[in-house]
C-alpha cells in the first residue's frame, strides 16, 4: 500500500482560477456583444453619411436655383435698363418742339433708336390722352388703334406719380395677339395735365426663350411674377397661366416676405413637394421664382441610398451572424476542453477522481481544515483477497467487481464535500473534511457493509462474497502537519483491519 506524497500544486485554486474560468464563460457574449455593437456603429454612420449626403443634395439644389435666377435676373435688369432709356428717350423727344417739327421719318429716326428693332421688342407708341396711336415706331404713319382700355394707359392717366409702369401681360391688338407686356410712362404738358402715354411693349417669347434652355428635372419651374403677383412667364409654359392672379396663393407669400429666400412646400396644385427659391428684382418690380421637385432633388441620392443602405444592412447581419457563429464555435469549444478537463480528472474504469485529482483536493481540503482547526478525516478501501478474485473469475469480471465497489463507495457518500477517488488498483481513499472520527467511523461501516451486500460471489474469500477492509484516520491539523501523515496513519489502520480478519473497520489510535 503506497503512502507516497500526494500534494501536489492545485490546480483547484480557487481566486484567479474561477475568475478565468468565469471570463471564458463570458467571452460569447462579449463576442455577439461586440460583433453587435460594430455592426450598430457600422449603420449608425452609414446613415450619417447618407444624412449628409441628403443635405448636400439640398443645399445644391438650391445653390442651382439662386445661381439660376441670379443670372435670369441680370439678363432682364440688363435689358429693361435698356428699353427704359430708349423709353425715356421717346419721352424726352416728343417734349421737344424741334424734335417734333422734323418730318416724320426724321422724327422716328431721332425717337426712336435702333434698340426699337430689336428681336424681342414690339412698338414703340406715342399715345395721345385718348389713347389713339399719335407716333408709331412701326410705321410713320400711326397704325389705328386705341389703347386707352390697356392698364399701361389707365395707370398713367390716373396716378401721375407711377413713373416707369410695368404691365400686365395682354395680347398684342397690333401683332396679331402675340403675348406682350408693356413698359409705359406718362406725358404731361407743361402744367401737368394728362398729354398722353409713351409705351414700349415686349414680347413674352422673350421670356419664354431666356427660360427656355434651362434644366430644371421633371418637377421643375421657373416663374416671372409681377410684385401684383400677375404671373408674367412660366417655365414649362403653359398659355392658360400666364396673366394669372397668384396673389392669393401661399406660396406667394413668402416672396413678398423677404426680398430673397428659399423654402420647401407641398404645392396646392399638384401635391407636389418643392423646394423653392425667390428674388425680389432690386431695380423692378419684378419676381424670379426656381422651384425644384424634392423627388428630383433626391434622386440620385435615393438611389444611391438604397444601394449603400441595404449593402450596409446585408453587411451588418452578416457581422452580426458572423458573431453569433463565432460565439457558438467559442462556447463548443469550451465544453469540449471541460468535458476533456473532466475526463483527465476521472478514472475511467470507476468514474471517481483518479489520484491526481486526489492529490488536489486532499491538498486544498488539508489547507482549509489547517485553518479553520477542524477535524478532517480519511478512509483508505482495499478490497479483500482480490488477486485470487482475478485469478478464479477473470481480469474483465475483476473490472466489474472494482467498478461495482466504486459505485457503491459513492453511493455511500452524500455530503456535497465528501470526495471518493481511486487510490490505484483495488484501492480507493474516502476523503471526508470536517469530520470526527465516530462519524467518519460510520460512514466506513456504511460502506463495508454497502460492499459486502452486493454479494458478488468470491469463492477465494473466507467470506464467499466480495468484501473490502477500511482503515480510517482522522486528524485536527497543526500549522505544520503534512497530510501524508494522515494518509500514512490510514493505510496503518488498514493493515490493522487486514491483519485481524479483514471485512472490518478499523481506526488509526487517535492523536
Ligand atoms: P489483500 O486482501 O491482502 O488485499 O489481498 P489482495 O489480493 O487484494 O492484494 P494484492 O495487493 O496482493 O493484489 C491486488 C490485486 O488487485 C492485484 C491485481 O490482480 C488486482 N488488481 C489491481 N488493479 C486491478 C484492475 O484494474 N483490474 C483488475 N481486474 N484487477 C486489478
Ligand atoms: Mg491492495
Ligand atoms: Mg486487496
Amino acid at each position: 500500500m503506497a503512502t507516497e506524497n500526494l500534494s501536489t500544486p492545485s490546480l483547484n485554486t480557487p481566486g484567479p482560477a474561477r475568475a478565468s474560468a468565469h471570463a471564458r464563460s463570458s467571452t460569447p457574449n462579449i463576442i455577439v456583444l461586440c460583433g453587435t455593437l460594430i455592426a450598430l456603429v457600422m449603420v449608425g454612420l452609414c446613415a450619417l453619411v447618407l444624412y449628409q449626403a441628403r443635405l448636400d443634395a439640398l443645399d445644391r439644389a438650391r445653390d442651382t436655383s439662386r445661381n439660376l435666377a441670379l443670372l435670369a435676373e441680370r439678363d432682364i435688369e440688363r435689358n429693361f435698363e435698356l428699353y427704359e432709356l430708349s423709353l425715356q428717350a421717346v419721352v424726352e423727344g416728343v417734349q421737344r418742339d424741334d424734335v417734333m417739327s422734323l418730318s416724320p421719318r426724321l422724327r422716328n429716326d431721332v425717337l426712336f433708336d435702333r434698340a426699337a428693332s430689336a428681336r424681342d421688342l414690339g412698338s414703340i407708341l406715342v399715345l395721345d390722352a385718348s389713347g389713339k396711336i399719335a407716333i408709331d415706331s412701326g410705321s410713320l404713319v400711326p397704325r389705328p388703334g386705341n389703347f386707352a382700355d390697356r392698364n399701361y394707359f389707365s395707370v398713367q392717366r390716373d396716378h401721375p406719380d407711377t413713373g416707369l409702369y410695368i404691365s400686365t401681360p395682354y395680347e398684342s391688338r397690333l401683332r396679331d395677339g402675340a403675348p406682350s407686356i408693356a413698359l409705359s410712362r406718362r406725358l404731361s404738358h407743361p402744367d401737368g395735365s394728362f398729354a398722353g402715354v409713351a409705351m414700349l411693349a415686349i414680347n413674352l417669347e422673350y421670356f419664354r426663350n431666356l427660360f427656355g434652355g434651362l434644366s430644371l428635372g421633371p418637377h421643375g419651374a421657373v416663374s416671372l411674377i409681377s410684385h401684383d403677383g400677375v404671373m408674367i412667364m412660366r417655365q414649362p409654359f403653359d398659355p392658360h397661366v400666364i396673366g394669372r392672379d397668384i396673389s392669393h396663393a401661399d406660396t406667394f407669400r413668402h416672396f413678398r416676405a423677404a426680398d430673397q429666400g428659399s423654402f420647401s412646400e407641398t404645392s396646392s396644385i399638384d401635391g407636389r413637394r418643392r423646394l423653392y427659391y425667390f428674388r425680389n428684382f432690386p431695380n423692378l418690380p419684378l419676381i424670379i421664382m426656381v422651384a425644384e421637385g424634392e423627388e428630383d432633388i433626391y434622386a440620385a441620392w435615393r438611389r444611391r441610398t438604397i444601394i449603400i443602405g441595404s449593402s450596409m444592412g446585408v453587411l451588418a447581419i452578416g457581422f452580426i451572424i458572423l458573431s453569433f457563429v463565432l460565439a457558438a464555435q467559442f462556447r463548443r469549444r469550451m465544453r469540449a476542453e471541460s468535458e476533456l478537463q473532466l475526463l483527465a480528472r476521472t478514472d475511467g474504469l470507476t468514474g471517481l477522481h483518479n489520484r491526481r485529482t486526489l492529490g488536489e483536493i486532499l491538498d486544498q481540503e488539508w489547507r482549509r481544515a489547517r485553518r479553520t482547526r477542524s477535524l478532517f478525516s480519511l478512509l483508505f478501501v482495499d478490497i479483500d483477497r482480490f488477486k485470487a478474485y482475478n485469478d478464479a473469475y477473470g481480469h474483465q469480471a475483476g473490472d466489474d467487481a472494482l467498478a461495482a465497489v466504486a459505485r457503491c463507495i459513492g453511493d455511500n457518500i452524500r455530503r456535497p464535500v465528501d470526495t471518493a477517488a481511486r487510490y490505484g488498483g483495488e484501492e480507493f481513499v474516502v476523503v471526508l473534511p470536517d469530520t470526527p472520527a465516530d462519524g467518519a467511523a460510520q460512514v466506513a461501516e456504511k460502506i463495508r457493509a454497502a460492499i459486502s451486500d452486493l454479494s458478488i460471489e468470491h469463492a477465494g474469500s473466507e467470506f464467499g462474497r466480495v468484501t473490502a477492509s477500511i482503515g480510517l484516520a482522522s486528524w485536527r491539523p497543526e500549522r505544520d502537519d503534512d497530510v501524508s501523515a494522515l494518509i500514512r496513519a490510514a493505510d496503518e489502520a488498514l493493515y490493522d483491519a487486514k491483519a485481524h480478519g479483514r471485512n472490518r473497520v478499523m481506526q488509526s489510535s487517535p492523536v
